[in-house]
C-alpha cells in the first residue's frame, strides 16, 4: 500500500479492515447482560501493517496527528500513552497481559467510519489491530475472543468503560444480517437482514453532536442499572422478565425506576425485532424502533435535542421508524425507510437541522456488512 511506503518505507506484510457498527435495537443493554441487534457497517478501518523484530511499536493514521508515533511494546502501561494512539496501543498491551508474545510492528490506519458519531470508529481501530496482530503473530484466537481483548483493551487501557457490544459487532457480523448476541454468555445468532429485497433502507444520520455529559453520564446510568440490579436480588437486568416489572418497579427507588424499565422494555424490542426479521418482515421493525427511541428519551435521558429533531423529523417525512442508536447525548440516528423515500426523509431532516440552527448531519444508508477480515 502506497501509504504505508511512505510512511515506513517498505511494504505491508498485509492490509486487515474492520468496520463500524450501528445497532438496530438493544440501547444500554449489553452491560445490563442483555441482548443487542447490531450489524456492521460499509464503513471500516484499514489497517496495513508489517511485524517489528525490535520491540517498538509505530503508529500513523490518515486521521491522527500526521505524525508517527513511536513505542516501547514492552514499557506499554496504562494511563502512559496520550490521544488516538491509545487504542491500537491498548490492543497490544492488552494482548499481552492476557499472555500473548507479540511484539512491535508497523502500523498505518486509513478510515472512512466517522468518529465520535456512535458508530463505533473505537472499536473498528481496536479490532483492525487486533485482527491484524492475529495473522502477523499467529495468534489462535477466535473472532469473539479478539472482540473481548478489545473491549478489554478499551476498558482498562483507554479507560471507556463500555459494554462488549461495539467489539463484537465489529469482529462478529455478516454481510446481509444483524448480529443477535446474548451479551451475558455471548451466544449469537445471524438474523437476516434483507433490505434491499424488500425494497427497505436504512438511513442513518450523523447530528455530528457530540455533548460533554456523555462520559460522566454513561458511567452514572450503568452504576445506577448495577444498583437495580442489587436492590432487586438479581445478577443484572436482564434477568428481571418483562412480567416481574411492575412489582419490581415499586420496590425501587423512584429515580432507578425508569432506567429499569428501559433496560426490560428494551430487551422485549430486541426479542420483537428477532422475530420480525426471522418472519422476513423487516418492514415491520419502524414502530419498534421508535418506541426504542420513546424509551430511550422519556426513560432513560440519553436523547438529546438534536437527536429528537432527527428522529422526530424522519418519521414525520415517512420513515417507517426511527430512533437514537450508540450511547447517545448526541451521535447517530437510525431511520427505516422505503427506499423511495430515502431522499426526502434525508432532505427533509437536514432541512430542519438548517431550521433550529445546528450544523448539516451526515446522512448515508447503511447495508449489512462483513465484520472484521484481512483484506490483502
Ligand atoms: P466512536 O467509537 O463512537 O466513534 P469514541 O469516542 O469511542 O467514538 O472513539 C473515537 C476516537 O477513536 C477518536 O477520537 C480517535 O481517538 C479514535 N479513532 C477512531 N478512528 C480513528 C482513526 N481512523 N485514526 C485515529 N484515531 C481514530
Ligand atoms: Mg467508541
Amino acid at each position: 500500500m502506497a501509504d504505508f511506503h511512505s510512511v515506513y518505507g517498505a511494504a505491508p506484510a498485509g492490509v486487515w479492515a474492520a468496520p463500524g457498527r450501528v445497532n438496530l435495537i438493544g440501547e444500554h443493554t449489553d452491560y445490563n447482560d442483555g441482548f443487542v441487534l447490531p450489524l456492521a457497517l460499509p464503513h471500516t478501518v484499514r489497517a496495513a501493517a508489517r511485524r517489528r523484530s525490535d520491540g517498538l511499536l509505530r503508529l500513523y493514521s490518515e486521521q491522527g496527528d500526521g505524525r508517527v508515533t513511536e513505542l516501547r511494546v514492552a514499557d506499554l502501561m496504562p494511563g502512559r500513552v496520550e490521544g488516538w494512539a491509545r487504542y491500537p496501543a491498548a490492543v497490544v498491551w492488552t494482548l499481552r497481559a492476557a499472555g500473548h508474545e507479540v511484539g512491535g510492528a508497523d502500523l498505518w490506519f486509513d478510515s472512512d467510519v466517522p468518529t465520535g458519531a456512535g458508530l463505533s470508529s473505537s472499536a473498528a481501530l481496536e479490532c483492525a489491530v487486533a485482527t491484524a496482530y492475529r495473522d502477523l503473530y499467529g495468534l489462535a484466537l477466535s473472532a469473539p475472543e479478539l472482540a473481548l481483548l478489545a473491549q478489554r483493551a478499551e476498558n482498562e487501557f483507554v479507560g471507556v468503560p463500555c459494554g462488549v457490544m461495539d467489539q463484537m459487532a465489529s469482529m462478529c457480523c455478516r454481510e446481509g444480517g444483524a448480529l443477535l448476541l446474548d451479551t451475558r454468555d455471548l451466544t449469537r445468532r445471524q438474523v437476516p437482514l434483507d433490505l434491499n429485497g424488500q425494497g427497505l433502507r436504512l438511513l442513518v444520520i450523523d447530528t455530528r453532536v457530540k455533548h460533554d455529559l456523555a462520559d460522566g453520564a454513561y458511567a452514572e446510568l450503568r452504576a445506577g442499572c448495577e444498583r437495580s440490579a442489587q436492590l432487586l436480588g438479581l445478577r443484572a437486568l436482564r434477568d428481571l422478565p418483562y412480567a416481574g416489572l411492575k412489582p419490581a418497579l415499586d420496590r425501587l427507588p423512584a429515580e432507578l425506576r425508569p432506567l429499569v424499565r428501559h433496560v426490560v422494555t428494551e430487551n422485549v424490542r430486541v426479542e420483537q425485532a428477532m422475530a420480525l426479521l426471522d418472519a422476513g418482515d423487516p418492514a415491520l421493525l419502524g414502530p419498534v424502533l421508535t418506541a426504542g427511541h420513546a424509551s430511550l428519551r422519556d426513560d432513560f435521558r440519553v436523547s438529546c435535542p438534536e437527536t429528537d429533531l432527527a428522529a422526530d423529523t424522519a418519521v414525520r417525512a415517512g420513515a417507517l421508524g426511527a430512533r437514537m442508536t450508540g450511547g447517545g447525548f448526541g451521535g447517530s440516528v437510525l431511520a427505516l425507510v422505503a427506499a423511495g423515500a430515502l431522499d426526502a426523509v434525508a432532505e427533509a431532516v437536514t432541512t430542519a437541522f438548517a431550521d433550529a440552527g445546528y450544523a448539516r448531519p451526515r446522512t448515508f444508508a447503511a447495508t449489512p456488512s462483513q465484520g472484521a477480515r484481512r483484506l490483502v
